[in-house]
């Protein structure tokens, strides 16, 4: 689904604001994150195969959600397993790194060939997915947002 980062909300077409496309399988993920107060600037979910002749890992399953804003790593402590934090630098036309950097959550899971059926990685897929669900659902969004304030981070 299309979602306006400018009106915050779902929306049908496409309008003259930037937009993010969201993934049916990480709805949840993405409310959860802006209803704790994560500014979420784009979300991605693939699976590719992996260059052929590995021995023995078949393809990659690869999510990511980009935030608009640098969050400390201690906001994102103990991310499930496969789950990481992590932090990027822009790099300006000049090809200088800038001084703007901001954070992103993502996971990857390599399927061996013997569990990359279409099953096993759909189910794959929803575990790490769920995972992190409840790993949100275990943080309140009222007290994250004090947290955000304190932290002199602008809640979304
Ligand atoms: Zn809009």
């Amino acid at each position: 689904m299309l979602y306006c980062l400018n009106c915050r909300k779902f929306i049908n077409k496409k309008h003259n604001h930037k937009t993010i496309f969201v993934h049916n399988e990480l709805m949840v993920v993405f409310k959860m994150l802006m209803e704790r107060g994560f500014k979420v600037i784009s979300t991605s979910l693939e699976t590719y195969d992996l260059f052929l002749g590995h021995p023995y890992i078949d393809k990659i399953t690869h999510i990511q959600i980009e935030f608009g804003a640098l969050y400390p790593k201690a906001l994102l402590d103990g991310l499930p397993p496969n789950w990481a934090l992590y932090e990027y630098h822009t790099v300006d036309d000049d090809k200088c790194i800038s001084d703007y950097t901001y954070s992103a959550i993502s996971c990857s899971e390599r399927h061996p060939i013997t569990e990359s059926g279409k099953a096993d990685i759909r189910y794959a897929k929803r575990l790490n997915i769920s995972n992190l669900e409840c790993y949100l659902s275990d943080i309140d969004p009222a007290a994250f947002w004090s947290v955000l304030k304190l932290g002199g981070i602008e809640p979304y």
